[in-house]
Protein backbone atom coordinates (compact mmCIF):
# COMPACT_ATOMS: atom_id res chain seq x y z
CA UNK A 1 0.00 0.00 0.00
CA UNK A 2 2.99 2.02 0.71
CA UNK A 3 4.66 1.58 -2.85
CA UNK A 4 1.32 2.34 -4.20
CA UNK A 5 0.94 5.80 -2.34
CA UNK A 6 4.04 6.74 -3.03
CA UNK A 7 3.59 6.25 -7.10
CA UNK A 8 0.17 7.73 -6.72
CA UNK A 9 1.73 11.01 -5.52
CA UNK A 10 4.67 10.75 -8.50
CA UNK A 11 1.71 10.62 -10.82
CA UNK A 12 0.09 13.29 -9.63
CA UNK A 13 3.21 15.08 -9.12
CA UNK A 14 4.01 14.81 -13.05
CA UNK A 15 0.51 15.22 -13.92
CA UNK A 16 0.83 19.02 -12.74
CA UNK A 17 2.46 20.95 -15.71
CA UNK A 18 5.52 22.91 -14.85
CA UNK A 19 3.80 25.97 -15.30
CA UNK A 20 1.42 25.44 -12.39
CA UNK A 21 4.24 24.22 -10.07
CA UNK A 22 6.46 27.33 -11.00
CA UNK A 23 3.49 29.09 -10.44
CA UNK A 24 2.75 27.86 -6.81
CA UNK A 25 6.59 28.71 -5.80
CA UNK A 26 6.23 31.80 -6.96
CA UNK A 27 3.10 32.50 -5.18
CA UNK A 28 5.46 30.91 -1.75
CA UNK A 29 8.26 33.34 -2.57
CA UNK A 30 5.78 36.34 -3.18
CA UNK A 31 3.98 35.75 0.45
CA UNK A 32 7.33 36.69 1.91
CA UNK A 33 8.55 39.29 -0.36
CA UNK A 34 7.18 41.86 1.16
CA UNK A 35 9.06 40.53 4.80
CA UNK A 36 12.00 40.13 3.04
CA UNK A 37 12.46 43.68 2.12
CA UNK A 38 12.61 42.46 -1.93
CA UNK A 39 10.99 44.80 -3.46
CA UNK A 40 12.05 47.83 -4.90
CA UNK A 41 11.04 51.13 -6.91
CA UNK A 42 12.31 52.12 -10.49
CA UNK A 43 11.81 55.34 -11.79
CA UNK A 44 11.06 56.70 -15.30
CA UNK A 45 10.80 60.07 -15.96
CA UNK A 46 8.11 62.27 -17.95
CA UNK A 47 8.38 65.19 -20.26
CA UNK A 48 6.10 68.05 -21.07
CA UNK A 49 7.36 68.33 -25.14
CA UNK A 50 5.82 71.38 -25.75
CA UNK A 51 8.31 72.63 -23.11
CA UNK A 52 10.97 70.53 -23.13
CA UNK A 53 10.75 70.26 -19.46
CA UNK A 54 10.74 67.35 -16.75
CA UNK A 55 7.33 67.00 -15.26
CA UNK A 56 7.43 63.63 -13.14
CA UNK A 57 8.09 60.07 -13.33
CA UNK A 58 6.58 56.73 -12.97
CA UNK A 59 7.52 54.05 -10.30
CA UNK A 60 7.76 50.80 -11.52
CA UNK A 61 7.88 47.66 -9.38
CA UNK A 62 10.68 45.45 -9.03
CA UNK A 63 10.72 42.44 -7.06
CA UNK A 64 14.43 41.06 -6.91
CA UNK A 65 14.60 37.63 -5.28
CA UNK A 66 17.73 36.03 -4.12
CA UNK A 67 17.33 32.83 -6.50
CA UNK A 68 15.06 34.01 -9.04
CA UNK A 69 16.86 37.01 -9.20
CA UNK A 70 14.72 39.92 -10.89
CA UNK A 71 11.31 38.70 -11.45
CA UNK A 72 9.47 40.62 -14.14
CA UNK A 73 6.00 42.49 -13.09
CA UNK A 74 4.51 40.92 -16.00
CA UNK A 75 5.15 37.22 -14.35
CA UNK A 76 4.04 38.66 -10.83
CA UNK A 77 1.75 41.53 -10.54
CA UNK A 78 -1.34 39.24 -11.78
CA UNK A 79 -0.26 36.07 -9.63
CA UNK A 80 -0.37 38.92 -6.77
CA UNK A 81 -3.36 40.42 -8.22
CA UNK A 82 -5.23 36.51 -8.31
CA UNK A 83 -3.72 36.17 -4.73
CA UNK A 84 -5.13 39.55 -3.52
CA UNK A 85 -1.12 39.81 -1.85
CA UNK A 86 -1.30 43.33 -4.35
CA UNK A 87 -3.32 45.21 -1.31
CA UNK A 88 -0.71 44.92 0.75
CA UNK A 89 2.22 45.38 -1.77
CA UNK A 90 0.78 47.78 -4.00
CA UNK A 91 -0.15 50.09 -0.20
CA UNK A 92 3.99 49.83 0.00
CA UNK A 93 4.04 51.35 -3.61
CA UNK A 94 2.55 54.00 -2.46
CA UNK A 95 3.83 54.74 0.87
CA UNK A 96 7.54 54.57 -0.90
CA UNK A 97 7.19 56.37 -3.95
CA UNK A 98 5.64 59.49 -1.44
CA UNK A 99 8.45 58.70 0.83
CA UNK A 100 10.79 58.90 -2.15
CA UNK A 101 9.99 62.19 -4.20
CA UNK A 102 9.36 64.08 -0.71
CA UNK A 103 13.37 62.96 -0.06
CA UNK A 104 14.33 64.06 -3.46
CA UNK A 105 12.28 67.52 -3.01
CA UNK A 106 13.78 68.09 0.19
CA UNK A 107 17.04 67.48 -1.61
CA UNK A 108 16.38 70.27 -3.75
CA UNK A 109 16.01 68.21 -6.64
CA UNK A 110 13.31 69.99 -9.42
CA UNK A 111 9.75 69.00 -8.06
CA UNK A 112 8.43 66.19 -9.95
CA UNK A 113 5.03 64.17 -9.51
CA UNK A 114 5.31 60.58 -9.23
CA UNK A 115 2.67 58.52 -10.57
CA UNK A 116 1.84 55.06 -9.00
CA UNK A 117 -0.09 52.08 -10.74
CA UNK A 118 -3.05 51.04 -9.17
CA UNK A 119 -4.68 47.54 -9.19
CA UNK A 120 -8.73 47.12 -9.20
CA UNK A 121 -8.56 45.00 -5.94
CA UNK A 122 -6.90 48.11 -4.30
CA UNK A 123 -10.29 49.89 -4.80
CA UNK A 124 -11.78 47.43 -2.54
CA UNK A 125 -9.67 48.38 0.42
CA UNK A 126 -9.35 51.57 1.70
CA UNK A 127 -7.62 53.11 -0.76
CA UNK A 128 -8.77 56.80 0.05
CA UNK A 129 -7.64 56.33 3.65
CA UNK A 130 -4.13 54.66 2.39
CA UNK A 131 -3.55 56.99 0.62
CA UNK A 132 -3.95 59.41 2.71
CA UNK A 133 -1.87 58.57 5.31
CA UNK A 134 0.75 57.92 2.56
CA UNK A 135 0.62 61.62 2.13
CA UNK A 136 0.63 62.30 5.60
CA UNK A 137 3.39 60.13 6.85
CA UNK A 138 5.36 61.03 3.88
CA UNK A 139 4.87 64.93 4.02
CA UNK A 140 4.46 65.17 0.34
CA UNK A 141 1.63 67.54 -1.17
CA UNK A 142 -1.06 66.10 -2.61
CA UNK A 143 -0.74 67.59 -6.25
CA UNK A 144 2.87 65.72 -6.36
CA UNK A 145 0.95 62.29 -6.55
CA UNK A 146 -0.53 60.85 -9.28
CA UNK A 147 -2.66 57.66 -9.66
CA UNK A 148 -2.53 55.72 -12.45
CA UNK A 149 -5.45 53.54 -13.31
CA UNK A 150 -6.48 51.47 -16.30
CA UNK A 151 -10.30 51.67 -18.54
CA UNK A 152 -11.14 48.23 -17.17
CA UNK A 153 -11.28 49.30 -13.47
CA UNK A 154 -13.00 52.18 -14.50
CA UNK A 155 -15.60 50.00 -15.91
CA UNK A 156 -15.76 47.68 -12.97
CA UNK A 157 -18.77 49.31 -10.57
CA UNK A 158 -18.98 52.39 -11.66
CA UNK A 159 -20.79 53.92 -8.98
CA UNK A 160 -18.08 53.01 -6.49
CA UNK A 161 -15.28 54.37 -8.39
CA UNK A 162 -16.52 57.62 -9.40
CA UNK A 163 -16.97 57.77 -5.48
CA UNK A 164 -13.09 56.53 -4.30
CA UNK A 165 -11.88 58.40 -7.75
CA UNK A 166 -13.97 61.99 -6.41
CA UNK A 167 -12.27 61.39 -2.81
CA UNK A 168 -9.21 61.37 -3.56
CA UNK A 169 -9.45 64.50 -6.37
CA UNK A 170 -10.82 66.33 -3.54
CA UNK A 171 -7.73 65.95 -1.51
CA UNK A 172 -5.57 66.98 -4.77
CA UNK A 173 -4.13 63.53 -5.77
CA UNK A 174 -4.04 63.61 -9.75
CA UNK A 175 -5.88 60.83 -11.77
CA UNK A 176 -4.07 59.23 -15.06
CA UNK A 177 -5.98 56.59 -17.18
CA UNK A 178 -3.35 54.65 -18.22
CA UNK A 179 -2.66 51.85 -21.45
CA UNK A 180 -5.73 54.41 -22.80
CA UNK A 181 -6.98 52.71 -26.08
CA UNK A 182 -6.93 49.01 -25.26
CA UNK A 183 -10.18 49.19 -23.27
CA UNK A 184 -13.39 49.88 -24.43
CA UNK A 185 -14.34 53.13 -22.83
CA UNK A 186 -16.37 55.18 -24.78
CA UNK A 187 -16.26 59.44 -25.02
CA UNK A 188 -19.69 59.43 -23.37
CA UNK A 189 -18.32 57.14 -20.78
CA UNK A 190 -15.03 58.91 -19.64
CA UNK A 191 -16.86 62.12 -19.08
CA UNK A 192 -18.35 60.90 -16.02
CA UNK A 193 -14.73 60.31 -14.12
CA UNK A 194 -13.15 62.93 -12.39
CA UNK A 195 -9.71 62.58 -14.79
CA UNK A 196 -6.63 64.81 -15.70
CA UNK A 197 -4.59 63.09 -17.75
CA UNK A 198 -4.96 59.89 -20.33
CA UNK A 199 -2.38 58.09 -21.04
CA UNK A 200 -1.95 56.63 -24.69
CA UNK A 201 -0.92 52.96 -24.77
CA UNK A 202 2.29 51.89 -25.77
CA UNK A 203 1.08 49.82 -29.14
CA UNK A 204 -0.23 52.91 -30.74
CA UNK A 205 3.01 54.33 -30.19
CA UNK A 206 5.15 51.62 -31.43
CA UNK A 207 3.79 51.77 -35.39
CA UNK A 208 3.57 55.99 -35.06
CA UNK A 209 6.15 56.42 -37.76
CA UNK A 210 5.23 54.48 -40.47
CA UNK A 211 2.11 56.90 -40.83
CA UNK A 212 0.03 53.33 -40.54
CA UNK A 213 -3.83 53.10 -38.86
CA UNK A 214 -2.23 52.80 -35.42
CA UNK A 215 -0.99 56.81 -36.37
CA UNK A 216 -4.89 57.60 -37.41
CA UNK A 217 -5.85 55.91 -33.87
CA UNK A 218 -3.15 57.98 -32.00
CA UNK A 219 -4.17 61.50 -33.45
CA UNK A 220 -8.03 60.48 -32.73
CA UNK A 221 -7.04 59.67 -29.03
CA UNK A 222 -5.38 62.85 -28.82
CA UNK A 223 -7.80 64.95 -30.23
CA UNK A 224 -10.75 63.00 -27.61
CA UNK A 225 -8.47 63.54 -24.73
CA UNK A 226 -8.46 67.71 -25.46
CA UNK A 227 -11.87 67.48 -26.20
CA UNK A 228 -12.51 66.35 -22.27
CA UNK A 229 -10.26 69.00 -21.07
CA UNK A 230 -7.14 66.44 -20.39
CA UNK A 231 -2.92 65.98 -20.50
CA UNK A 232 -2.56 63.40 -22.84
CA UNK A 233 0.69 61.49 -22.75
CA UNK A 234 2.35 59.27 -24.56
CA UNK A 235 4.33 56.63 -23.26
CA UNK A 236 6.76 53.58 -25.09
CA UNK A 237 8.06 56.68 -27.46
CA UNK A 238 11.72 54.89 -28.35
CA UNK A 239 12.37 56.95 -31.11
CA UNK A 240 12.67 60.58 -32.37
CA UNK A 241 10.44 60.35 -35.53
CA UNK A 242 7.70 59.00 -33.04
CA UNK A 243 8.39 61.96 -31.01
CA UNK A 244 7.86 64.55 -34.12
CA UNK A 245 4.45 62.48 -34.71
CA UNK A 246 3.52 63.30 -31.70
CA UNK A 247 4.25 66.83 -31.19
CA UNK A 248 2.84 67.37 -34.59
CA UNK A 249 -0.41 66.07 -33.33
CA UNK A 250 0.05 68.46 -30.14
CA UNK A 251 0.22 65.62 -27.40
CA UNK A 252 1.24 67.41 -24.20
CA UNK A 253 3.63 65.06 -22.64
CA UNK A 254 6.17 61.73 -23.55
CA UNK A 255 7.70 58.64 -21.41
CA UNK A 256 9.66 55.99 -22.51
CA UNK A 257 13.56 55.03 -23.65
CA UNK A 258 13.71 57.84 -25.28
CA UNK A 259 14.48 59.70 -22.30
CA UNK A 260 15.56 56.97 -20.32
CA UNK A 261 14.70 53.24 -19.34
CA UNK A 262 12.90 52.95 -15.59
CA UNK A 263 15.48 53.68 -12.72
CA UNK A 264 16.80 52.69 -9.69
CA UNK A 265 16.30 55.55 -7.26
CA UNK A 266 20.18 56.13 -6.93
CA UNK A 267 20.45 55.68 -10.52
CA UNK A 268 17.46 57.98 -11.47
CA UNK A 269 19.13 61.14 -9.01
CA UNK A 270 21.98 60.86 -10.97
CA UNK A 271 20.15 60.87 -14.04
CA UNK A 272 18.39 63.70 -12.72
CA UNK A 273 21.64 65.64 -11.41
CA UNK A 274 23.26 65.14 -15.28
CA UNK A 275 19.90 65.55 -17.35
CA UNK A 276 17.80 68.52 -16.01
CA UNK A 277 20.43 70.82 -15.04
P1 LIG B 1 2.64 50.07 -17.51
O1 LIG B 1 2.01 50.77 -16.37
O2 LIG B 1 2.03 50.24 -18.84
O3 LIG B 1 4.16 50.53 -17.50
C1 LIG B 1 4.92 50.78 -18.66
C2 LIG B 1 5.81 49.60 -19.01
O4 LIG B 1 6.49 49.87 -20.25
C3 LIG B 1 6.91 49.36 -18.00
O5 LIG B 1 7.13 47.95 -17.95
C4 LIG B 1 8.11 50.07 -18.62
O6 LIG B 1 9.35 49.56 -18.20
C5 LIG B 1 7.89 49.80 -20.09
N1 LIG B 1 8.48 50.83 -20.93
C6 LIG B 1 8.76 52.11 -20.64
N2 LIG B 1 9.25 52.78 -21.69
C7 LIG B 1 9.31 51.90 -22.72
C8 LIG B 1 9.73 52.00 -24.10
O7 LIG B 1 10.14 53.06 -24.59
N3 LIG B 1 9.62 50.88 -24.86
C9 LIG B 1 9.15 49.70 -24.36
N4 LIG B 1 9.09 48.66 -25.18
N5 LIG B 1 8.75 49.57 -23.07
C10 LIG B 1 8.81 50.66 -22.24
P2 LIG B 1 7.33 47.20 -16.55
O8 LIG B 1 8.13 48.06 -15.63
O9 LIG B 1 7.83 45.84 -16.88
O10 LIG B 1 5.86 47.12 -15.98
C11 LIG B 1 4.90 46.33 -16.61
C12 LIG B 1 3.53 46.58 -16.02
O11 LIG B 1 3.45 46.10 -14.69
C13 LIG B 1 3.14 48.04 -15.95
O12 LIG B 1 2.70 48.48 -17.21
C14 LIG B 1 2.03 47.99 -14.92
O13 LIG B 1 0.81 47.60 -15.52
C15 LIG B 1 2.50 46.89 -14.01
N6 LIG B 1 3.10 47.48 -12.81
C16 LIG B 1 4.36 47.93 -12.61
N7 LIG B 1 4.51 48.42 -11.35
C17 LIG B 1 3.30 48.27 -10.75
C18 LIG B 1 2.79 48.57 -9.44
O14 LIG B 1 3.46 49.14 -8.57
N8 LIG B 1 1.48 48.25 -9.19
C19 LIG B 1 0.69 47.66 -10.13
N9 LIG B 1 -0.57 47.38 -9.81
N10 LIG B 1 1.12 47.39 -11.37
C20 LIG B 1 2.41 47.68 -11.67
CA1 LIG C 1 1.43 52.79 -15.86
CA1 LIG D 1 0.79 51.84 -19.66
Amino acid sequence: AKELGKNTFQFYRADKSAAATRQFMLEGYLRKALAKNEFELYYQPKMNIKTGELIGMEALLRWNHPELGMVSPADFIPLAEETGLIVPIGEWVIQTACLQNKKWQDEGFLPLKVSVNLSARQFQHNLVDKVSLALTFSGLAPHWLELEITESILMQNEETIISILDDLKQMGVLISIDDFGTGYCSLSYLKHFPLDTLKIAQPFVRDLSKGTVDSAIATALITLGHSLGLNVIAEGVETTGQLRILQDQQCDEIQGYILSKPLSSHDFARWLNTEAS
